[in-house]
């Protein structure tokens, strides 16, 4: 018998979100440390699992994201000067030291190597927006978000930048977590896309930093990409005796960002051909003439006739997952039933039509369904990530349990767990 282990190799494992204080004690020792004065506070943004509308973001179309509970948070010191110096546990032994006035865009000399990019890229999109000059700043980084998960820890870093810069800098644009400035906020959302896109040079769209942004607790963020428009939509999930369980495959296809790429240049091409600027703009009623369309076009008429009819149903599926929502109406019986199966649609249209699944995430919500989930999907942008589960409050254990199961038998590495609770925006805690 082996005493080296008190967990059984079936129980699952839950990644915790560390609470204020703690986030708050973390990166402030880390701070300390690094830099060895005070910092002027403590800013937090947090990570996001979208509910549904998936791939719908630069299609102009709708989403449904939440703020996790899961949060990067970042100690900083506004410096008179134009030095950035930027400090995260991963990199502890070193400090990063970059200068305001020489970085600049992917690709180009003034480049900035990984993680940096976010947070640096951030201060460089500000002033490129026109809201500087920002002074340099020294920061210390500690994020429970897992990294890579599809769970916008990305996203995270560069909201946290962005509030903390937005006070020490009185731009004046952030408000509070609970008072937030909602159209000031939407302005913060474009640095932050611009830092991802230019200088991490990650083409995502902007539900991300929207979400990190502005969700609101106890809420998901009815997002409207294309105007960039936000209605909050009540979704309390514990007063429901519900839970929405993140399922980190921990999966990571290496050919997923060139795959991205070409589901977007997809899209674009079908736009295109069907005389839209964009995808949104093909309603249910005219997708069956335009999938003939898109079929009769060429050589590849096949994939983008799938790749339309997914978003052009997503963005559906969004609007009947919302107006079920907003009905006031408790999330029971038949309602949660058609929530499910809206849920369980969406991914077998992102499987099926999209193609962006993987075997992790089909496995994943294949073993959450069959364990009694009310419906299941990955969320995220695929080819590994995170899927999610919407489940009684009493049967996360239970379903989390088949899920490590499921992934025991297929041979594939355990998965992680996330209680993901409607959490706030991001803001400051000390
Ligand atoms: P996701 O946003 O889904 O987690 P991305 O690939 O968009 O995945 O972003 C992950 C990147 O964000 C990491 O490779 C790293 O550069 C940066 N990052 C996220 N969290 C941290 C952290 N705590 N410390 C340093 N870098 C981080
Ligand atoms: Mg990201």
């Amino acid at each position: 018998m082996s005493y080296e282990s008190t967990s059984a190799p079936h129980d699952p494992v839950f990644s915790p979100a560390l609470s204020p204080d703690e986030g708050v004690a973390a990166a402030t020792a880390l701070f300390h440390e690094a830099f060895d004065c005070e910092p002027d506070g403590v800013w937090y943004a947090p990570g996001r699992v979208n509910v549904i509308g998936e791939h719908t973001d630069y299609n102009g179309g709708l989403a449904l994201p939440i703020a996790l509970p899961h949060r990067a948070h970042m100690a900083l010191r506004r410096r008179e000067d134009r030095t950035i110096r930027l400090v995260s546990p991963q990199t502890r032994e070193t400090i990063d030291v970059l200068d305001l006035d020489q970085i600049g865009p992917k690709g180009t000399p003034g480049e900035v190597r990984h993680w940096n990019a976010y947070v640096a890229g951030v201060a460089w999109a500000l002033e490129q927006d026109g809201l500087g000059p920002v002074s340099g700043f020294d920061a210390a980084l500690y994020s429970c978000v897992p990294l890579g998960g599809g769970l916008s820890s990305s996203a995270a870093l560069e909201g946290a930048t962005v509030v903390a810069l937005d006070e020490v800098n009185a731009l004046g644009l952030a408000g509070s977590a609970e008072e937030p400035n909602d159209a000031g906020r939407e302005r913060l959302v474009t640095s932050c896309v611009r830092a991802e896109n230019e200088m991490a040079g990650a083409p995502t769209g902007g539900m991300d930093q929207s979400a990190s942004l502005r969700c609101q607790a106890g809420h998901a963020l009815e997002l409207d990409c294309r105007s960039g428009q936000v209605r909050q939509v009540p979704l309390d999930l514990a007063g429901a005796g519900l839970a929405l369980l993140v399922i980190d495959t921990k999966a990571k296809h290496s050919h997923a960002d060139g795959q991205y790429g070409s589901r977007r240049a997809a899209c674009e091409k079908a736009a295109s051909l069907l005389g839209v600027d964009l995808l949104v703009e093909v309603s249910p009623e005219a997708l069956p003439q335009a999938l003939e369309r898109l079929e009769a076009s060429g050589e590849d008429g096949a994939e983008l006739v799938k790749r339309t009819r997914h978003v052009v149903t997503e963005i559906q599926r969004t609007k009947d997952l919302v107006a079920l929502l907003s009905d006031g109406q408790a999330l029971a019986g038949d309602k949660l039933a058609e929530v499910g199966t809206l849920l369980n649609a969406s991914h077998d249209s992102l499987r099926d039509d999209y193609e962006c699944t993987c075997p992790e995430l089909d496995v994943a919500v294949d073993a959450a369904r069959a364990a009694g989930a009310y419906g299941a999907r990955m969320t995220g942008g695929g080819f590994g990530g995170s899927a999610i589960a919407l489940v009684d409050a009493d049967a996360v254990e239970q379903v989390a349990r088949a899920v490590v199961q499921a992934y025991a038998r297929e041979g594939f590495g355990a998965p992680a767990f996330l209680d993901a609770v409607p959490s706030a925006p991001a803001g400051r805690l000390a």
